[in-house]
């Protein structure tokens, strides 16, 4: 009847979505190591780094999953993650030599983690609702990683929304000095006036 159908569209609902989530983690395992080596605070590396090796264990949470479900671990195209990623990617090429390159990198990293978050929060009451236990307690085993890393961000975004305005970065100084005396970027000198204070930090790595 009725309440049946509802059932079906919600385990549909859900089975979409893993898959969905599924494409979503293993573009985020080709993203976040190029993040990780893009970010020039040590924090925020270490960050995208061991969100990593979080992220490599959700997805064999979610192949868990399937097999629970008795689905085939296959993933399905996510728009939105495509979407977010590459305006991570225009972030990190449009201020590659910026000061704010950092904490643009915590935006753009945020922007994956709540679209992350949405998708397990909804799953994990989905499969709850449908009295799927063992699959809803894999998936709150993920939503948790994926709200830790927000907040993780959160608190990184403090310190690196102040670099982003080059006030008293000691490290920026020390890095500017290494810069100058390897590698003398084109860009640079044209910073006229003021006290070269935005020199480039980022050192290629
Ligand atoms: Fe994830
Ligand atoms: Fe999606
Ligand atoms: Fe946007
Ligand atoms: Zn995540």
């Amino acid at each position: 009847m009725a309440k049946k159908e509802q059932s079906v569209g919600l385990r549909k609902l859900l089975e979409d979505q893993l898959a969905d989530s599924y494409y979503a983690e293993k573009q985020l395992l080709k993203a976040l190591p190029k993040m990780a080596k893009t970010a020039t605070n040590d924090e925020l590396r270490e960050a995208f780094t061991s969100h990593l090796e979080e992220t490599k264990e959700q997805v064999s949470r979610l192949e868990q999953v399937f097999q629970l479900m008795d689905m085939p671990a296959k993933g399905k195209t996510c728009p939105a993650i495509d979407g977010i990623l590459e305006e991570g990617k225009e972030i990190m090429e449009e201020f590659a030599d910026d000061a704010a390159l950092d904490a643009g990198l915590v935006s753009a990293g945020q922007k994956a983690e709540h679209y992350e978050i949405s998708c397990y929060g909804c799953m994990v009451a989905w499969a709850e609702q449908l009295g799927l236990e063992e699959v809803a307690d894999l998936l709150k085993e993920t939503l948790e990683e994926e709200k830790g890393a927000d907040e993780k961000l959160s608190a990184i975004g403090e310190t690196v929304n102040v670099a982003a305005e080059g006030e008293g970065e000691e490290e920026e100084e020390e890095e500017m000095e290494a810069v100058g005396a390897s590698n003398g970027r084109s860009t640079a000198s044209r910073s006229s006036g003021s006290k070269a204070k935005q020199a480039p930090k980022k050192s290629t790595r």
